[in-house]
């Protein structure tokens, strides 16, 4: 069985803290994952990077992003560029499944995260072409600050035709991995036709969830407010922090890398 952690994000969200190269090289070092996922929140900056660096580390990398639609949060997965935020659910699902995605509903349902009803994606399993894009729902997520959300999910997944989802929804590389779902084979190909065929299983590692995420993001929130975020050179080196002012490109100076593409085409 392979095991996957489909749902992490990078200083490339808004609320992420670490760098891709740490992400990697903590996943190498302190998981079982084959497969990640880089899902940051209506971005795929990261994504290529991540796809780039992942041999390096033994690692498989889903290029993915955490779609904010106007119905709550859509983990759009495989994809080949980004969807815009603010569609509706199923309009976000259409423009996933034009381009080869699959989806996955994240946190349904769950307190103080913008999150999908239970209701839509009832109405997207029926839907003929949504159904065919959303193959899963996240029944565990590793990043919940109302951790019980998790079990309303249980529950209602069991109505629907999907496959079972945990993930870590970390934004902290300690978190990586404190949900995950296994799936049989290795390979990303593997799991592509286990999504479709509804054959993942929820393993959950972790003690994270409730106040601790809290705890252990918040630091780490305040060191990127400082400017830093966790880095790595290369695989045989440790993870060390370094200022985001030197990282190339630098994820939040946008505007600075249009000029320079302007300037240099
Ligand atoms: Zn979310
Ligand atoms: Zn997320």
């Amino acid at each position: 069985m392979g095991l996957a952690d489909l749902h992490i994000h990078s200083i490339h969200s808004f609320d992420g803290t670490s760098s891709i190269p740490a992400i990697l090289k903590y996943t190498a070092d302190h998981t079982n994952l084959d497969v990640i996922a880089i899902t940051d929140h209506n971005s795929m900056e990261g994504v290529s990077q991540a796809i780039d660096l992942a041999p390096s580390y033994n690692l498989q990398v889903i290029p993915g992003c955490e779609i904010s639609s106007a119905d709550g949060h859509v983990l759009g997965l495989f994809l080949h560029k980004r969807v815009p935020a603010g569609l509706s659910f199923l309009q976000t699902l259409q423009l996933i499944g034009e381009q080869g995605g699959l989806a996955i509903a994240a946190h349904p349902e769950a307190k103080g995260a913008s999150s999908l009803s239970f209701e839509n994606i009832c109405k997207a399993c029926k839907h003929p072409f949504a159904s065919q894009v959303l193959v899963g729902i996240e029944i565990f997520n590793g990043g919940l600050i109302y951790a019980h959300s998790n079990f309303s999910a249980i529950a209602q997944s069991n109505k629907l035709p999907l496959a079972q989802i945990g993930s870590s929804d970390a934004h902290i590389i300690s978190m990586i991995g404190q949900g995950a779902s296994y799936f049989p084979g290795k390979t990303i190909e593997d799991l592509k036709i286990a999504l479709k065929l509804r054959q993942t299983y929820v393993a959950t590692y972790g003690n994270y969830g409730g106040y601790k995420v809290i705890a252990s993001y918040l630091p780490q929130f305040f060191i990127r407010m400082m400017g830093w975020t966790a880095w790595n050179d290369h695989p045989n080196r440790p993870i060390r922090y370094r200022r985001i002012s030197q990282l190339q490109p630098r994820p939040e100076n946008q505007i600075s890398r249009l000029l320079h593409q302007m300037i240099m085409p």
